[in-house]
């Protein structure tokens, strides 16, 4: 499995030689393995002239020792696929210097989803867009999905999925706390505001690569509440299937999605230019 990976393993850990004070030359060995700060990845990308553009955080799903789903063929795992998708987003976009860009994670580290949400209030991001790949126990399913925050589900599967990702990385988020972070009218802007970019990203990647039917479903993530900023998670296909995965591990097909999701995002973007 680990043969055909994606990204080369990075290491969530640093090892720090002799910690203690004053530590002689010969406890070299006793080196102790620090967590590094999850939060550590404030990096923002623009090209030049994007100064003061809106900042969009691009969430590559999973990392670390949270792999998200694996493969049908088992030799490729979400976490490499999405930041694979991430990476590409973000270079497309700064190419095309109409935004700024942040990612939550730009190697395979590990992130609690309010780790990944906190990088967008920090920011005062306009934007936060969560990549995954989906997989479902029936091998047919496939094509991508856009899932906007909402408190009810839009059915039974969107409310399994969020349950999915809402375990996927522990979460450290509760749905209080969560809710008394914004004002109810603001909270109902941000589900408004996600809706409606939702629904651009559907315009955008229609025609371009399958979409499910009903491709813009709603349900409660941790991680797009959290984000306090319209938000939205994209499952770019299920990579439980054959030809999906084929297609998710394709630099060409990643392209075509990549390009789907960066006109949605600019056109968005446009019309919050107070963002
Ligand atoms: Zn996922």
């Amino acid at each position: 499995m680990a043969g055909a990976g994606l990204t080369a393993a990075v290491a969530t850990t640093l090892v720090l030689g002799g910690a203690r004070s004053g530590a002689a030359a010969d406890s070299k060995q006793a080196s102790v393995s620090v967590e590094l700060p999850a939060s550590a990845n404030d990096r923002i990308y623009g090209g030049p002239g994007t100064a003061g553009r809106p900042i969009v955080v691009i969430d590559a799903g999973h990392g670390g020792t949270d792999p998200g789903a694996v493969s049908v063929s088992g030799q490729v795992s979400e976490k490499q696929l999405t930041l694979a998708l991430a990476t590409e987003l973000r270079d497309l976009l700064v190419k095309r210097g109409r935004v700024r860009v942040a990612m939550t994670r730009a190697d395979d580290r590990y992130l609690s989803l309010e780790d990944r949400a906190a990088v967008a209030r920090r920011l005062n991001a306009g934007l936060f867009v969560s990549l995954h790949m989906d997989s479902a126990p029936n091998p047919l399913a496939r094509g991508a999905t856009v899932y906007s925050l909402s408190d009810v589900a839009s059915d039974e599967e969107a409310a399994r999925t969020a349950a999915a990702e809402n375990r996927g990385s522990s979460a450290g988020a509760d749905d209080g706390s969560a809710r008394a972070m914004l004002s109810d009218l603001a909270m109902r802007d941000q589900m408004d505001d996600s809706a409606s970019f939702a629904t651009r990203l559907v315009g955008k990647s229609a025609g371009r690569f399958e979409l499910r039917p009903e491709p813009h479903r709603f349900a409660a993530f941790h991680v797009l509440r959290r984000a306090a900023t319209p938000a939205v998670l994209f499952e770019a296909g299920y990579i439980s299937n054959a030809d999906d995965e084929v297609l998710l591990r394709d630099p060409e097909h990643r392209k075509a999605v990549a390009l789907a999701l960066a006109q949605a995002i600019e056109a968005d973007v446009a019309t919050h230019a107070r963002r």
